[in-house]
């Protein structure tokens, strides 16, 4: 086994795993001090943004910053971290480029977020593709204008709707954005596919609960059914998917149909690196923390966002959502904590009124609850997208998203397919070996193999 290199101290004693919401707004929270973060990519990532990246509205390069752009003092290590020794003060790091280093810390912040929740459903893992990572979002808007390019030369009717079924499960906010944007793109495209017009596409949306949307408000649940309802999509609420074996999607309800495509939105964990960390647990796989967001048991070790239960002292002590928007407020507390700690003074609790919830339903059409106020339409979708803004933490990309919305008022979304996208990540982590689409197209001629290089896919 190859020699770990000397160890090396985190740049202002303080190491954040993970450059997600959380952990850059803490490192930006200690400006100049300095932080060390090991990130698994060089970016930060607005997820909230991946509906319209899949959607071909947002330009993949204004959804992600690079971590030293938006955290300019601290040092950024592409890579992963694979173990906490807590009690000697260190991490080991697994890097981008294959080396292994050892970094001691004073403290450490543990923000990793979470992975798709799955259950053990037949198929599912071969045949369904999340909407959690860039990769999920370039797969689904690229195998979505390939399975309508297939459907229009596609001479066998059996085949030719099996093309145009796209099966989504999980009414939250992700899977219901992730259905409307991909819709709306299906629509630009069929410009292009003239002879597909009048052909029945068929878009279903599945959830195991009575109502979609189960956070906000009814009025606000039945307009976005309503709305959906517009656009022809099947609701199945109260219902589960029960196998996926070879891309036939079969329902509690008995539904069965083949599908184009499976896309997995039922909710997220805990992401289970925390286990491999030693660190305390809730039921939820959550690493539980106290008010100050220290967790339990330990004065050194701090977590947040959507791998921590993190008490709200302004919500009588519930455990905040796993949302950006709580986990920047809680990266503002915990920053300010370590700050408070450097300079002799006591940490203080967290607490954050919710600014309310927001979706985008498609071009002019969305919702919001901010604090009371309900906006439905191009009300709503405005609003939507003021509050996704706000999180975007750098000008260069916060214009370029303008520019990106204002041309999606004018033009389609982009209808570009890149040949040899042909394999979905996996459900998961988006970093596993790809595996099958529920429909498998052919590989274009001459495109050469399609490997896998750490999460990557190269030629
Ligand atoms: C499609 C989608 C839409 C969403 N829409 C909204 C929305 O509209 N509004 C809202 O409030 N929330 C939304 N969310 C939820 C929001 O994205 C999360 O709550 C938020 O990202 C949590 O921040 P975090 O810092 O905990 O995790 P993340 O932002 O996910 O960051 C975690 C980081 O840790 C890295 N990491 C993981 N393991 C390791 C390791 N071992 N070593 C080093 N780094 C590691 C990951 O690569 C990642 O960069 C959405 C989520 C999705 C998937």
């Amino acid at each position: 086994m190859a020699e770990l290199p000397p160890p090396r101290k985190a740049r202002g004693g303080v190491l954040i795993v993970g450059g997600g919401f959380g952990g850059v707004t803490v490192a930006r929270e200690l400006g100049w001090r300095g932080a060390t973060i090991v990130n698994v990519q060089n970016s930060m990532l607005f997820t909230p943004m991946l509906p319209e990246v899949a959607g071909g509205i947002i330009d993949m390069r204004n959804a992600m910053t690079p971590l030293a752009m938006v955290c300019p003092h601290a040092e950024i290590i592409p890579g992963r971290v694979t173990d906490l020794a807590l009690k000697h003060r260190h991490a080991e790091v697994q890097t981008d480029g294959g080396l292994r280093l050892r970094i001691e810390y004073d403290n450490v912040v543990v923000a990793v977020g979470a992975v798709p929740r799955t259950f053990p459903i037949p198929g599912l893992t071969e045949y369904a593709v999340g909407c959690n990572t860039v990769l999920d979002a370039l797969y689904l808007r690229n195998q979505l204008l390939r399975l309508l390019a297939a459907a229009e030369a596609e001479p066998d009717p059996e085949r030719r709707r099996r093309h145009l079924t796209f099966v989504f499960v999980g009414a939250g906010f992700a899977g219901v954005e992730a259905l409307a944007e991909l819709h709306c793109l299906a629509q630009d495209a069929l410009r292009y596919h003239p002879t597909l017009r009048d052909v029945p596409q068929r878009w279903i949306l599945v959830e195991g609960a009575p109502k979609i949307l189960g956070q906000i408000p009814s009025r606000l649940g039945q307009y976005v059914q309503d709305r959906l309802g517009q656009l022809g999509v099947e609701l199945r609420l109260g219902t589960r998917l029960v196998t996926v074996v070879d891309g036939r999607a079969a329902l509690s309800d008995g539904t069965e149909c083949d599908a184009g495509m499976i896309v997995w939105t039922a909710g997220v964990r805990a992401n289970p690196v925390v286990s491999h960390f030693g660190l305390p647990q809730d039921e939820r796989g959550r690493v539980p923390v106290g008010p100050t967001l220290q967790v339990e048991g330990y004065d050194d070790v701090w977590a947040l966002g959507d791998c921590a239960a993190v008490p709200n002292e302004a919500n009588h002590g519930d455990i905040d959502p796993p949302t950006s928007q709580h986990a920047l407020r809680q990266g503002r507390r915990l920053g300010k904590n370590l700050l408070a700690l450097q300079e002799g003074r006591a940490p203080q609790s967290y607490n954050f009124r919710s600014l309310g919830q927001v979706a985008t339903l498609g071009r002019k059409e969305g919702i919001a609850d901010l604090r009371g106020i309900r906006l439905t339409g191009l009300s709503g979708w405005l609003a939507a997208r003021a509050v996704h803004l706000m999180q975007v933490p750098r000008r260069p990309q916060r214009i370029g998203v303008i520019g990106n919305w204002a041309a999606s008022l004018f033009f389609p979304g982009n209808l570009v397919t890149v040949a040899g996208l042909v394999d979905a990540p996996s459900l998961g982590t988006g970093s596993a070996p790809p595996v099958a689409s529920p429909v498998r197209l052919p590989e274009p001629p001459n495109a050469a193999p399609l490997i896998e290089d750490g999460g990557h896919f190269c030629r």
